[in-house]
């Protein structure tokens, strides 16, 4: 049941660990509940405090090597990951470990939803910004009467400056 894990408690779910399939020791799994944060935030996201790679994924010394610390959650509390599969974060936070956020899914699949996932922030990115980054908020948008296009005040003022300079 999907659902029933979203609101699931960490020390509830370290109570289940004979449902556990992957081999961590009590040591192993102390360790690892260590660096979760203890009240989960309204997403459910189970934020992993310990030691987060460049890519954003959180990572733990497990089963005798570094493991990333979601696969470790998948596995113990889930149960083995399918042949060929990676897991996907369904709330789209790397550093959550919340085995009910991780679906197993082809490379392809992954790859597919990233891509969307980029797409879908650069468009908010866009209707909050111009392309330079400056906001468009009433006092830094145009609306050109005519066309009813939208223009950047903040950058028709480096514009000109630049034009003002470019002359002398
Ligand atoms: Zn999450
Ligand atoms: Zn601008």
């Amino acid at each position: 049941m999907r659902s029933s894990w979203g609101c699931l408690n960490p020390s509830v779910a370290f109570s289940n660990h004979e449902r556990a399939r992957m081999e961590l020791n009590n040591k192993e799994k102390a360790r690892f509940l260590k660096k979760l944060s203890i009240g989960t935030p309204a997403s459910g996201c189970w934020v992993w405090h310990g030691a987060l790679k460049s890519n954003g994924y959180g990572y733990v010394f497990a089963g005798g090597r570094d493991q990333n610390a979601h696969r470790v959650a998948y596995q113990w509390f889930v149960g083995p990951i399918p042949e060929g599969l990676e897991l996907d974060h369904l709330c789209r936070n790397r550093g959550c470990v919340n085995p009910s956020h991780l679906e197993p899914v082809t490379r392809r699949e992954n790859i597919k939803r990233g891509a969307m996932e980029e797409a879908r922030q650069r468009r908010t990115t866009e209707r909050l910004t111009c392309s330079k980054g400056h906001p468009w908020n009433e006092q830094n948008t145009y609306v050109h009467a005519k066309t009813g296009a939208r223009h950047c005040r903040e950058c028709h003022r480096l514009r000109e400056i630049q034009r003002r300079h470019s002359r002398n």
